[in-house]
């Protein structure tokens, strides 16, 4: 259970990281939620943004975080408002760590309920401007997007803790 709220405008969250992190790890982490916060707070007009961010390591405190950080790179998911609910959370692979733009996508999920845009209902292609191929918003263009704006990420990388060289 996420137990996750919102106070005044910030959203205070638990993490859970489901592997023992190292303190390089712990800063990644830390830089994209950064990121992802100030996605928010630019995506609701200034009206939320992450608060404190409460971490648990080692595989600690799962049963009540918001959201699980696994080792190994892979496809996150999120319950759909999952925050507050009994079992809800989202689950972020290691390589969203460098791309905020997909924590916030899958925090769009949990926290606020909305679905995604990059498909329609049967699975058919759906577009959140119609009659454009442009991807217009965090829901329709995140999770392949990644760490960058626009089509195709024409709009340029997020440089703001762009990670470094491995
Ligand atoms: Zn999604």
């Amino acid at each position: 259970m996420g137990v996750g709220r919102l106070v005044g405008n910030r959203f205070n969250l638990v993490v859970s990281l489901r592997h023992n992190a190292d303190s390089p790890r712990l800063e990644e982490w830390r830089a994209a939620f950064e990121r992802a916060s100030a996605l928010l707070f630019d995506a609701t007009d200034g009206q939320h943004r992450f608060g404190t961010i409460y971490v648990c390591n080692n595989s600690s405190g799962g049963r009540n975080a918001d959201a699980w950080l696994l080792e190994p790179d892979g496809r996150s998911t999120s319950a759909v408002r999952g925050i507050r609910s009994e079992t809800g959370h989202m689950t972020l692979y290691g390589d969203e760590r460098f791309k905020p733009f997909i924590v916030i996508h899958e925090f769009g999920h949990y926290a606020y309920g909305v679905r995604d845009e990059y498909t329609g209902t049967g699975g058919t292609p759906a577009e959140c401007i119609g009659g454009s191929t442009g991807d217009a918003c965090i829901m329709e263009a995140a999770w392949t997007e990644g760490d960058r704006f626009g089509s195709n990420a024409t709009g340029g990388a997020l440089s703001l803790f762009h990670p470094r060289a491995a």
